[in-house]
């Protein structure tokens, strides 16, 4: 049987550059990073939903973000194991895994073993690449 696919947006760089800010473009769209502690929800204690900053995807419940220290807002698991993709990543010397929209391919952050049960892994996400929808 077929698997369900997600339904990708493209879209071509001058329209990325038209939509996001320039903060979003350089991270989402050249794999930047924000200053650890400067993203607006690092602190973020809401109940809602994390979705991408470029295409809406949903991509984490509030019910899974934690208290890493890190610096970024850090989750334990995506709204599904579909939502995200990942790729190897050897930039700046270091051997880590890149953490990407399924949907737009925008860059969110890197993923790393070291998280909380249940999953022992830590999305480590820029609040650039991201979206927070409240819901009461
Ligand atoms: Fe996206």
């Amino acid at each position: 049987m077929a698997e369900a696919k997600v339904a990708k947006v493209e879209k071509t760089d001058a329209e990325w550059r038209e939509i996001l800010t320039p903060e979003q473009y350089h991270v989402m769209r050249e794999k930047g990073t924000e200053r650890a502690f400067t993203g607006a929800l690092v602190n973020n204690h809401e109940d809602g939903i994390y979705r991408c900053g470029a295409c809406n995807a949903e991509l984490f419940p509030s019910d899974t973000k934690f208290e890493s220290g890190s610096g970024w807002p850090s989750f334990w698991t995506p709204v599904r194991p579909d939502a995200v993709e990942m790729h190897t990543d050897t930039t700046y010397g270091m051997r880590r895994v890149e953490v990407t929209c399924a949907t737009c391919g925008a860059h969110l952050g890197h993923v790393f073993p070291d998280g909380p049960k249940p999953t022992g892994q830590r999305f480590c996400i820029n609040s650039a690449s991201l979206a927070f929808e409240k819901q009461s």
